[in-house]
């Protein structure tokens, strides 16, 4: 399984082996973001809110059979608040 978010800050996929998942559900349990459930139809783990992610990587650390592998495709050097302050001048000095 194969999983993409592009998000503001980041982009980051997801490549799961999930014929390898033996159900431990430690990637669950590590996740301080919540980012991954139990698809209870499949039996596997899968990063459901991927837009939660802050890339610690702790799931494909403690992932019992290895079968996570996460790659940061993109990240912005971009800061969206300040990204947000600079449009909102932007509009104001054009009024
Ligand atoms: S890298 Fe970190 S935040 Fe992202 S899914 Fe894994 S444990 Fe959660
Ligand atoms: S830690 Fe790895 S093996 Fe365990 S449930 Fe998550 S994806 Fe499956």
């Amino acid at each position: 399984m194969v999983v993409e978010n592009r998000g503001q800050q980041q982009s980051v996929r997801y490549v799961v082996d999930t014929d390898r998942c033996c159900g431990c559900r430690r990637c669950i349990r590590r996740c301080q973001e919540n980012v991954w459930q139990w698809d209870e139809e499949h039996h596997h783990a899968y990063p459901k809110y991927p837009d939660e992610c802050v890339l610690c990587y702790q799931c494909e650390m403690d992932c019992l059979n290895n079968v996570i592998d996460i790659q940061a495709i993109a990240t912005l050097q971009v800061d969206p608040l300040e990204y947000s302050a600079e449009l909102m001048k932007k509009k104001e000095a054009e009024q």
